[in-house]
């Protein structure tokens, strides 16, 4: 095993990509650099802001043309009126019911050139599952960002264990290992099936020294790792994705490796790539391939940065299906100042998730599942928990708590961690005091899935299965 821990060199490796597509000369746009005088005097905000509209008015153009939606949302519209982010409310929204009802319809290719067809269903949510449609080009640059990106996380040689989905052709699992193995990296596949533990133990035989996975998944391999006293110079990095980071998740992570934590964030939407943390605060956007804005999610006004709102984006190379002005659903900031490690990428800060996400508790907050999961995840004695919301019962909040397969004699001191840390959030405290939070243990569970946080609604207080809630992804 490694004694020291060599963290990759601090150059932010996609400002050189963002240089390279768009179409920059500098050395940092053929390779990942070391150091590249003339990168950020060529790459600057005012640049990429000036080149996104020449794109965006290309986009257009190109969507009015080819797409029978677009023909129509965007008849009023011609490209020589986006010349500045002002003109931006010009644009009609997309909203993401046009990709259930008649995504076929925001085509821009012929359906001969559609390599991937990717389609979101979320139970609970009525009508039809969102479907996407991706040419091969637009898998290439999906990898070519993960091959550039991840030259920040880890260094050439490393061997990179991925806690995510990867059995089906192009799925998210196996483009990172074909984008690892461009940059030089060993990819090895995390599976949770057989419980932390094992996995653990195969991370560290196998000379792992990047993790990437969603905080939940990573979760349970750090308490693995410590529970087996592994040793803290092994991992320098974990990136967290997939999933609203908890910060006492990522601190449980940071504590159990020894290493740094970075986040990325990304939707099926964004071509799975989105924005990437340098270590700093924040995630650099992905900028030449999308033009960001955050709005008020009541009005539609775009709002300045340093505002949360709701995330607002434009694919400005996507070939199959372009996505002008679509409306994520997601919380989110941008950040107004330049970030200290030098990078004109602007940064996205996310929210506590999706707006819709939350429900009003009778104090008149907002709980979000990440409050939830701030309170629940530290405690080690927690495999995984649901939540579910009926207001109209005495007890409108009903939690169903599992335990860790591997201290399952501490299911009693689970329920009363879990009660303790309940009570004491300062969100939660008067539900708890007015006795509305019921907690239920289940049974053993053997393996976590690839899920997003949620909390449940309904008008029964039965337990949602762990696995309720699957963004299904299908490949073809
Ligand atoms: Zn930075």
């Amino acid at each position: 095993m490694n004694n020291t821990v060599n963290i990759p060199t601090g150059v932010f490796t996609l400002d050189g990509l963002t240089a390279r597509n768009m179409g920059l000369s500098c050395p940092a746009a053929f390779s990942p650099a070391q150091h590249d005088p003339l990168l950020h005097q060529l790459l600057t905000p005012q640049h990429i802001a000036t080149w996104q509209f020449e794109q965006l008015r290309r986009i257009v153009a190109t969507a009015r043309k080819h797409s029978s939606y677009y023909r129509h949302s965007l008849r009023k519209v011609e490209p020589d009126m986006l010349q500045a982010r002002e003109n931006l409310p010009l644009l009609p929204f997309t909203e993401p019911h046009a990709l259930r009802n008649d995504p076929m319809s925001l085509l821009c290719t012929s359906q001969d050139e559609v390599a991937r067809v990717v389609t979101l269903s979320t139970s609970g949510t009525s009508g039809n599952p969102k479907r996407l449609f991706f040419s091969q080009t637009d898998l290439d640059a999906t990898v070519e960002f993960f091959t550039w990106g991840m030259q920040s996380v880890g260094n050439a040689g490393d061997t990179v264990m991925a806690l995510l989905p990867d059995e089906r052709p192009s799925s998210v699992g196996r483009l990172l290992a074909t984008a690892l193995e461009n940059a030089r990296m060993r990819p090895v596949s995390g599976i949770l099936t057989h419980g932390g533990a094992a996995l653990a133990r195969q991370a560290y035989a196998e000379g792992v020294r990047v993790i990437v996975g969603s905080p939940a998944h990573v979760r349970h391999l750090a308490m693995a790792w410590l529970a087996a006293e592994l040793p803290k110079d092994a991992i320098h990095t974990v990136l967290l994705c997939w999933d609203t980071v908890p910060e006492t998740v990522a601190g449980l992570i940071r504590h159990a490796f020894g290493c740094r934590v970075l986040t990325h964030w990304g939707m099926t939407e964004t071509g799975l790539g989105g924005a990437l943390s340098c270590g700093d605060e924040g995630m650099h956007l992905r900028e030449a391939d999308l033009l960001a804005e955050i709005i008020d999610p009541q009005t539609g006004t775009p709002l300045p940065d340093g505002n949360e709102g709701e995330l607002v984006i434009t694919t400005l190379r996507r070939t199959a299906m372009p996505l002008i002005r679509y409306r994520t659903g997601d919380l989110a900031t941008i950040l107004p100042d330049a970030c200290s490690c030098g990078s004109p990428l602007r940064r996205i800060r996310s929210g506590k998730g999706r707006i819709h996400g939350a429900k009003q508790l009778p104090s008149g907050e907002l709980l979000y599942p990440a409050d939830l999961d701030n309170i629940l995840l530290p405690l080690p004695h927690l495999y995984d928990y649901t939540a579910r919301w009926n207001p109209q019962l005495g007890a409108p909040l009903h939690i169903s708590l599992w335990p860790d397969p591997q201290r399952p004699a501490d299911s009693l001191m689970l329920e009363k961690q879990a009660a303790s840390a309940l009570a004491a959030s300062p969100l939660l405290e008067p539900l708890a005091k007015a006795q509305g939070i019921t907690l239920q243990i289940e049974g053993p569970v053997s393996q976590a899935n690839f899920t997003k946080r949620r909390i449940f609604s309904s008008l029964h207080a039965s337990t949602p299965p762990l696995n309720g809630d699957i963004d299904h992804e299908h490949a073809v």
